[in-house]
């Protein structure tokens, strides 16, 4: 059992900065996420792309955001659970929750924020019969460590970045690569497109344009699988078949936890703090909902702000909290390190 002051679910620009607001409030979160790697859909959907509305950052990169997120809060050492969805709630005598997840890790806390944002991003399957019962048996719909696939033979199939990103990657990784696309155009970058044309001629990537995976085979564990091009089947054998087709949003597991909902939103009260209809569960970010709600970055960080005021309250009740600028105060981590602004030093003028 994991346990924690605040259960964030979500590991999103919001998730990530409420570890830093809790912090200033001596804390301590854990993270939940679906993804393999947090940020959100900063790092998921648009890494590479400049965001210019973050107050203090003229321009920034979504992914230096996320890594700019996890520095500033690495001195509250937070914890993760990264690649698994929380799946269930239940609220305990004590008033605490313990939520679990689709792999079974138990978590507790206090409170519990979520920061689902669109929610969970649910890989989008091919339909090829029976790909279920090779899940976790060689079919994978996410990379989440490509040591998993040193010397191996791997599959992919796809044509946005996902999959050619992931090609070339394992071109050096896997002692097979074959990239199966339906159509001889890639939706992705051109200088990816251009490294998988390179890699081809080399040898370390065999490309099968246009064509499709039909089938799988094997015993308890992938083995092969069948390609159609051109209408001729063949076959390929392999250690791991790897569809990379996308994600997709979902609110999933969350709008069943008896919280009031509202177009696919959490319904939250925005006058006081983000809490929703059950006491110590919040929610913050996009995944919430209340009147004039703006699904930004910077509407996230405020919401995650003033939650933490509300669980630190929950947490510590009768104890009262007075504001300190972190300037005046400097800032403490929870791994012994200290921050502060250099003492001023007063000269007497003779
Ligand atoms: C292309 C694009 C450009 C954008 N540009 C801007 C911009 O310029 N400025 C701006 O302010 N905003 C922009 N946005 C919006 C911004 O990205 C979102 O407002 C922001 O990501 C919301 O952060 P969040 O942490 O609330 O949610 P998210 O970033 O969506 O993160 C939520 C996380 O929760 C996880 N999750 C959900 N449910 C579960 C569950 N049950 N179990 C485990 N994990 C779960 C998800 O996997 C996800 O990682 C843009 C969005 C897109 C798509």
């Amino acid at each position: 059992m994991i346990k924690t002051d605040i259960l964030i679910i979500g590991a999103g620009p919001t998730g990530l900065f409420t570890v830093f607001e809790a912090g200033l409030l001596k804390l301590k979160c854990h993270l939940i996420d679906a993804l393999p790697q947090p940020g959100g859909q900063c790092s998921e959907i648009y890494p590479k792309k400049p965001i210019y509305d973050i107050p203090g950052f003229p321009e920034v990169l979504a992914g230096d955001l996320t890594n700019n997120l996890l520095e500033q809060g690495k001195q509250f050492e937070p914890g993760f659970t990264l690649g698994e969805r929380a799946e269930t709630i239940e609220k305990q005598e004590d008033g605490s929750f313990i939520v679990t997840t689709n792999k079974g890790t138990k978590h507790q806390a206090p409170v519990v924020a979520i920061a689902g944002g669109l929610g969970s991003f649910e890989p989008r399957k091919p339909a090829i019969e029976g790909i279920a019962d090779y899940e976790d048996k060689g079919v994978e719909y996410i990379i989440k460590d490509p040591e998993f696939y040193r010397d191996k033979r791997v599959v992919i199939s796809g044509g946005g970045d996902s999959a050619l990103d992931w090609s070339i990657f394992l071109a050096d990784v896997a002692s097979e690569v074959t990239l199966i696309h339906r159509r001889n155009e890639f939706r992705g970058a051109l200088d990816s497109v251009e490294k998988v044309g390179e890699l081809t001629k080399l040898g370390k990537i065999n490309l099968i344009t246009p064509a499709e995976v039909k089938e799988l085979h094997g015993n308890g564990k992938i083995e092969a699988v069948t390609v159609v091009k051109d209408g001729e089947a063949s076959q390929i054998a392999t250690d791991h078949f790897i569809p990379l087709f996308g994600l997709s949003p979902k609110l999933g597991p969350i709008a069943n936890w008896g919280l009031e909902i509202e177009k696919n939103a959490i319904k939250v009260d925005n006058s006081l703090n983000y809490q929703t209809n059950i006491p110590g569960i919040f929610a913050i970010g996009d995944v919430n909902t209340y009147p004039e709600k703006l699904k930004l970055i910077l509407c996230g960080f405020h919401e995650a702000t003033l939650m933490c005021q509300a669980a630190y309250r929950i947490i510590n009740p009768g104890k009262k909290y007075v504001l300190k600028y972190t300037t005046v105060s400097g800032i403490d981590g929870f791994d012994g390190s200290r921050k502060e602004a250099p003492k001023a030093v007063v000269q007497a003028i003779n």
